[in-house]
């Protein structure tokens, strides 16, 4: 196992101060190990995750061999070759486990922010005293947008928040942790190859989640009540002024139309199951409150902006292989996991690997037998 880091890297690296995980800490499974603390419910801060992944490593003896950074790979007769700063490797199968979310997706309107608006990833981003005096815009409103909005703005700020197509969710529901019913009914468990459009789910953004000991809810409704504008999506830069898209009620009412549907879902496994489950009543939430006239331009040259947060995703960085494996797009071509076009290449990680849940801490476990299964029987011939 080749790290270009340490283990964890990311989570040492590449989280901002405050962010803890959305995913409750009895969620937070790997093979073999399953939280035993003393805060099931609870949601781990960064140095926690630093600690359980590396903990993980240890406990299980795993061969890594950090600070090698893999620089190339490239298909050679019997299968491949790794140049990495620490020598060259050959290999018969390699499993590409680096991540979904090495750079930040920023939108191309990003070459047209004036120059006196600092612009600053979701990567970069610590914590609101680097980012310069003054009002700040963030970009896109999934999980990562929504968190560092409300965080931004308790610290005295002025914050816009510009919402494209969204994911809503309440922290909790009928009494038990979303992810419970998400993880309980099925949902999260549902393969790659039962799901209708694959690619739209591959694509979908993270869910409006935050994990706070108080198991808040944020969504737009609370975000608006705080005081933190929301506006519709950052369709263009223009002379120095942002344009907003003037749809956001109907991204509103489609995120809660998506929400209802999938407590829905909740609600009839909860109806159908033998279980006997002790969960509350069915409820509903309130729509999403659009504002009555939302604004549709910024001027960035006035002063009132001084930085842009881009919250709007993360993807993986394939650069350095040398297999003709990614499409035009920059995404990888696997199936499931297996790599398309080359024998013996795995990937790991990705959204929707295997399982709705396979970008997450607790979905490596169950996407990675299965690749195990495939690896062992192509060595075998
Ligand atoms: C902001 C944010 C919040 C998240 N919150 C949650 C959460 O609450 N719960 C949850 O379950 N998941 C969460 N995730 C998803 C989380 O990242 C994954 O669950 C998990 O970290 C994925 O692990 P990974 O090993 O697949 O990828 P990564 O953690 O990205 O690890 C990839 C590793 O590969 C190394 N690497 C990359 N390229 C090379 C190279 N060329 N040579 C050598 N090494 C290389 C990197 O240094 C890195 O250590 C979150 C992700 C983000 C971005």
């Amino acid at each position: 196992m080749l790290e270009r880091g340490e283990v964890a890297n990311t989570w040492r690296r590449e989280r901002w101060d405050s962010l803890r995980l959305l995913t409750p800490n009895w969620l937070s499974r790997l093979p073999g190990h399953a939280y035993e603390g003393t805060d099931p419910d609870g949601f781990m801060t960064v140095p926690e995750v630093v600690e359980l992944i590396s903990g993980y490593a240890a406990s299980s003896s795993a061969p890594v061999r950090t600070h090698t950074t893999v620089t190339s790979l490239g298909r050679v007769d019997t299968g491949y070759r790794m140049v990495t700063d620490g020598g060259e490797i050959r290999c018969s199968t390699v499993v590409l486990a680096t991540g979904a979310g090495n750079v930040a997706r920023v939108p191309q309107v990003r070459e047209a922010v004036p120059a006196r608006v600092e612009s600053v990833s979701a990567l970069e981003y610590r914590n609101p005293d680097r980012l310069p005096p003054g009002g700040v815009l963030v970009v896109g409103a999934a999980a990562t947008g929504v968190q560092l909005a409300e965080e931004i703005h308790r610290s005295g700020r002025r914050v816009m928040l510009s919402v494209g197509e969204h994911v809503r969710l309440p922290r909790t529901y009928r009494g038990r942790d979303v992810l419970w019913w998400m993880e309980a009914s099925g949902v999260w468990n549902q393969r790659y190859d039962e799901i209708d459009d694959l690619e739209r789910a591959r694509r979908l953004p993270s869910p409006q989640l935050v994990g706070t000991p108080e198991h808040a809810t944020l969504d737009l409704n609370v975000l608006a009540a705080a005081g933190i504008e929301v506006v519709g999506r950052l369709a263009a830069i223009r002379d120095g002024r942002a344009l907003f898209s003037g749809g956001l009620a109907n991204q509103f009412a489609l995120a809660d139309l998506k929400m209802e549907r999938l407590l829905d879902t909740f609600d009839e496994w909860a109806r159908s199951t033998a279980l006997g489950l002790d969960v509350a009543p069915p409820e509903r939430f309130e729509p999403t409150r659009a504002p009555a006239v939302p604004r549709l331009s910024l001027d960035l040259r006035s002063g009132e902006i001084r930085s842009i947060v881009w919250a709007t995703g993360f993807r993986p960085d394939y650069r350095w292989l040398d297999v003709p494996v990614v499409d035009r797009r920059g995404e990888l071509r696997h199936d499931g996991g297996v790599v398309v076009d080359a024998p013996g290449m795995y990937a790991i990680g990705l959204p929707v690997l295997r399982r709705r849940k396979s970008t997450f801490i607790h979905g490596a476990g169950d996407d990675a037998r299965d690749l195990i299964a495939h690896l062992a029987s192509y060595l075998a011939g």
